[in-house]
């Protein structure tokens, strides 16, 4: 883990795949995500000791197992409280939620309790019910839904942590159908952070510090236009007749021109089709059609 001093109160924690926030006041400290197992949260407990620092709470942007699965360590030997929104505080209390959630709400196979999708438990409390907290850090606290329902980004200082809000280059060109839940918050959430707010550094979880809110906005947009693309590929191979959603993750990864060939990297995006489904359906665009006891996708009829 590398330590990087954005300005006199904000670090960023960076490991190869995540960035985690460190925010100092006199010797005491709090932490923005803790990474993925209890590796990381041992890490994370170690640099905070080598600073002199105590640890006094640990903020999760969101109940994603990559960033809160060294809470239970870093709990463990601090006893610091746990914050995030109250729907993500559901996933770190029973982590078995998101496998759950990911594999249409029954019992999930093993194959999808490893450790990237649930982490060890962690407790956790609501953190816009503790505005004396939120005070006395001098933090602004932004609801940023869409890549999860309940995502939030923290202010401190000019530095904005917005979580998995967006992907940097090098991780859309990864997964080329980044993983939502609800497009068109999201896209509202990328506008907002777009336009509303100039923070001079955005830090972004995975790989992405942006210093300027200009080179900001261009990754930004990016991102909503990969978002909008996917979604009028959707829309457009409705166009052709009715559609499996299994044909319409196919349009989608032939669109970003990739080939999948890991089941778990399929299911997210099978996830994320569903997503944009859903607001699709919400919008009167498509209905469901069962044909030979096979359910499609249909454009409806304008006429
Ligand atoms: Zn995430």
């Amino acid at each position: 883990m590398h330590l990087k001093q954005i300005n006199e109160n904000v670090f960023v924690i960076q490991s190869r795949t995540i960035n985690l926030g460190l925010i100092v006041q006199d010797k005491e400290c709090i932490v923005i995500d803790t990474g993925l197992d209890k590796t990381s949260g041992q890490m994370v407990y170690n640099l905070i000791n080598e600073m002199g620092l105590q640890l006094q709470a640990i903020i999760n942007t969101h109940g994603h197992a990559d960033h809160f699965g060294g809470n239970q360590r870093l709990v463990k030997l601090t006893n610091a409280p746990v914050y995030s929104s109250a729907w993500e505080i559901n996933f770190l209390k029973s982590p078995m939620l998101e496998p759950f959630s990911l594999f249409c709400g029954v019992n999930p196979p093993q194959i999808l309790k490893n450790k990237f999708y649930m982490a060890p438990s962690s407790p956790g409390e609501d953190i816009f019910c503790n505005k004396d907290f939120i005070n006395t850090w001098g933090l602004e606290i932004v609801p940023l839904p869409g890549h999860t329902l309940g995502m939030i980004g923290i202010i401190k200082n000019d530095v904005f942590f917005v979580g998995d809000a967006y992907f940097c280059k090098n991780v859309l060109d990864k997964h080329p159908v980044p993983f939502l839940v609800d497009v068109d918050a999201l896209i509202e959430t990328l506008a907002m952070l777009k336009d509303k707010y100039d923070c001079y550094y955005q830090i972004n979880s995975h790989q992405g510090i942006y210093s300027t809110s200009q080179n900001a906005r261009q990754i930004i947009d990016f991102n909503i236009n990969r978002i909008e693309e996917i979604y009028n590929v959707l829309e457009k191979n409705l166009d052709k007749g009715l559609k499996t959603s299994e044909e319409l993750v196919k349009a989608a990864l032939e669109y970003v021109k990739v080939e999948c060939r890991t089941y778990l990297v399929y299911h997210l995006i099978i996830v994320t089709v569903n997503a944009y489904l859903a607001s699709l359906l919400d919008k009167d665009i498509v209905e469901p059609v069962i044909r030979n006891n096979i359910l499609y996708w249909s454009k409806v009829s304008k006429m």
